[in-house]
């Protein structure tokens, strides 16, 4: 029934969530698009920000303007993460009865992706993001399939694409910040005939309790901050793919279901716009506008039903290949900061995001 719903709705959507001002940012009133945001309408729909009009002694001066969105839905910076997974909570359902499913977070550093879709180190029952959530719901419903015959089997990886170069966040040789950031092992993407996707040489956890994801979560969010250290805030140049394979059986009546669920954190959007970069950051600067522009790009043809996709402009879309088009289910989160001073970037987010609903 789910399904059907989904289908009427067409198969990409995307959210839009504003993020709450920190009380570090001490921000005042006007220095936050508090005032100048609106949540219009009933159903959560629409959003319009309100950039104010700027004056000066000498005359140059730009009058007020306001910038009108409609989303699939839009939370604004009180809805709790409870609010967002029920929102999502039959995609994630979907994956277990055989679709393939993306769901990104896309935004500038610091609006909110990895609060999103991880939650805060340390989280609790409340505070707990996307892929916690979306992986014990799964266990969940799973189980309660058990007495009709299913039986399931969950595979988990979790890998981070930095540079175009593939890095597996749960491998005990961690991550080398002097080998360019990536793992000392060469991971390649293989895609079987049968619509299967592998990675050469990559971590795939059995999970087999809501405890060992957990577990690995920590390891990741390890692994990450380790390579952090020589290379600061490495999360905001890299996406981080994690991937749940759910396969069932059922031992009654022989059917078998093959799903695949993909959360993604995606590197920081701010770069698509910033220049003058050079060496080392301009090669992440371009990997990073090369594999964010890919995905708008492969989005945009699969809901305009273009015959060639272009999976294979970035490692981000080619490993998602799968996962994306044909019948698959894909949600963008686009998160903004509320802050006046993010204004700017907050509405090329806004577009880009616009861009890949408006088909
Ligand atoms: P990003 O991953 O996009 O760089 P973060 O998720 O790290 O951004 O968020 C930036 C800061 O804002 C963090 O301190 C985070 O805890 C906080 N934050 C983001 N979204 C929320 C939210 N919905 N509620 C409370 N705090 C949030
Ligand atoms: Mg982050």
């Amino acid at each position: 029934l789910h399904n059907t719903i989904q289908e009427l709705k067409g198969n990409i959507r995307v959210f839009c969530r504003v993020r709450p001002v920190a009380t570090y940012e001490n921000a005042p009133k006007t220095e936050t698009t508090a005032a100048l945001i609106k949540y219009s309408d009933q159903e959560g729909r629409e959003i319009e920000f309100t950039q104010p009009s700027s004056g000066s002694a000498t005359g140059a001066s730009q009058a007020e303007k306001s910038y009108p969105f409609t989303f699939d839905k839009v939370f604004p910076p009180t809805s709790s993460q409870d609010d967002v997974f029920e929102e999502i909570s039959q995609l994630v359902q979907s994956a277990l009865d055989g679709y393939n499913v993306c769901i990104f977070a896309y935004g500038q550093t610091g609006s909110g992706k990895t609060h999103t879709m991880e939650g805060p180190l340390n989280a609790t029952a409340e505070t707990m993001g996307m892929i916690p959530r979306s992986v014990l719901q799964i266990y969940e419903n799973a189980k309660a399939l058990e007495p009709k015959g299913w039986v399931y089997s969950m595979e988990g990886q979790y890998v981070e694409i930095y540079n175009e170069t593939i890095n597996d966040l749960l491998g005990n040789e961690g991550l080398d910040a002097n080998n360019n950031g990536s793992n000392s092992k060469k991971h390649e993407i293989r895609h079987g005939p049968n619509g299967k996707t592998t990675i050469t040489d990559i971590t795939t956890a059995v999970l087999t309790s809501p405890e060992r994801v957990a577990a690995l979560l920590k390891k990741a969010a390890h692994n990450r901050s380790v390579g952090s250290t020589q290379m600061n805030e490495r999360s905001s140049r890299s996406h981080c793919v994690f991937t749940l394979r759910l396969t069932g059986k059922n031992t009654i009546t022989g059917e078998a279901s093959e799903g695949v669920l993909n959360l993604i954190d995606l590197a920081g959007s701010e770069r698509l716009s910033q220049s003058g970069a050079t060496g080392d950051r301009l090669k992440e600067t371009q990997a990073i506008n090369k594999s964010l522009s890919s995905l708008g790009d492969v989005i945009y043809a699969i809901s305009n039903k273009d015959q060639h996709i272009p999976y294979r402009n970035s490692k981000l879309t080619y490993l998602l290949q799968n996962s994306l088009g044909g019948n698959s289910k894909t949600l963008m989160f686009v998160n903004v900061s509320p802050l006046m001073s993010n204004f700017n970037e907050t509405l090329c987010s806004l577009r880009f995001a616009t861009k890949v609903n408006s088909c």
